[in-house]
């Protein structure tokens, strides 16, 4: 954890937390080869000073590095990590906003669990959390990195009437929710927010911020994060040609507590799943049924009846979906406790009926 030693935390800032990323990657070639490089080199304090000239008057920076990786390599203990320091951080009066630098492969991931854990307290608390990251390492000619960093320091600090309080994400001049962040390319500039409905950073539009509200007024409570170690095990099964039982009865064994089925077309999966994932719910694995098209919902019993507990996953993708039902069988869990009749089902339904930014 480094600490920006130039501020002092008590004065009002922007707090910029450092998770690793190409936007902090080195090339050892730049000029000559600027795509083979290492993610998560640089400490954010070093990306934060490149831009600390340039950005707005009076806008004091704090950064702190909560990890330093690929990531390709986020963990369960990463995200926890991540959602606790921005909760403090939401709630404490010397912070105006928060920015995140991140690596662009799971970045979907980590924008839907910040919306689902932190997105009513950043709203209520009128601050914007933002996202950000980068295609090309920091030494590359071109870099995206300081450009993308400014954008995001800019948008976290500029006043709220123009855009709520909210959890956020900016590349390449463009701005959207981070729920609706996903790599969608392997090289573009944009390619987090390649289909995401977004808006220019400097000049909010109104169709899309109406969306952006319309989904925070839909979306009521935050759900609690998991302790490092009690993230539910959920695994991703995609069905293809020539899908085999096996690939369902090889978890039967383990303690795997949810299936995420990356379905073809509405979210179909392989007759040859059919008996070995009801053998799965009877064992009380929780299934949820997505596309793998990469476009468009999963309706429930479309174009079949679903198996009785089974959940289509709406909007979600396979990768969001996973963090919702990981997220809702822990709020089950913390819910029960409390003595509170909800199931995962409840939860998931909050987050996969939330409506679509178009
Ligand atoms: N592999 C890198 C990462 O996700 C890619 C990036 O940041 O663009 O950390």
């Amino acid at each position: 954890m480094s600490l920006n030693p130039n501020i002092s935390e008590n004065t009002s800032h922007i707090l910029v937390f450092g998770m690793g990323g190409t936007i902090a990657g080195l090339a050892p070639n730049p000029e000559t080869s600027p795509l083979q490089y290492e993610a998560g080199q640089v400490g954010v304090d070093a990306l934060v000073a490149q831009v600390q000239s340039v950005v707005p008057k009076g806008v004091k920076l704090v950064s702190r590095q909560i990890a330093n990786v690929n990531s390709r390599n986020l963990t369960d203990a990463h995200l926890t990590s991540l959602g606790l320091a921005v909760g403090q951080a939401l709630l404490d009066s010397a912070v105006r906003g928060v920015v995140i630098t991140h690596g662009t492969d799971t970045i979907e991931e980590t924008g839907l669990f910040l919306q689902i854990t932190c997105g009513k307290l950043a709203q209520t608390q009128s601050k914007r959390v933002i996202l950000t990251g980068a295609m090309l390492p920091s030494n590359a000619p071109g870099a995206d990195g300081p450009s993308n960093l400014l954008d995001a320091l800019r948008w976290a600090s500029t006043p709220i009437d123009n855009c709520p309080g909210g959890i956020y994400a900016v590349m390449d001049g463009r701005g959207c929710m981070a729920m609706d962040l996903a790599k969608r390319h392997a090289t573009a500039l944009n390619a987090p927010l390649q289909n995401a409905p977004s808006s220019s950073v400097g000049l909010i539009n109104p169709s899309w911020l109406s969306g952006v509200k319309a989904v925070q007024a839909a979306w009521s409570e935050d759900l609690p994060i998991p302790q490092e170690g009690e993230w539910p095990w959920v695994e991703i099964l995609t069905s293809h040609a020539g899908a085999r039982p096996e690939t369902i009865t090889h978890w039967l064994s383990s303690s795997v507590q949810g299936f995420v089925l990356a379905g073809s077309g509405h979210g179909g999966f392989h007759d040859d799943w059919i008996e070995p994932l009801d053998r799965a719910m009877v064992q009380g694995i929780a299934l949820v049924r997505t596309t793998r098209t990469g476009a468009g919902s999963t309706l429930p019993n479309i174009p079949e009846l679903d198996a009785p507990g089974c959940r289509a996953s709406g909007s979600l993708t396979a990768p969001r979906a996973r963090i919702a039902l990981q997220l809702a069988l822990n709020a089950a869990k913390q819910a029960n406790k409390a003595g509170k009749p909800l199931t995962w089902q409840d939860f998931f339904a909050r987050i996969a009926d939330l409506p679509e930014i178009r």
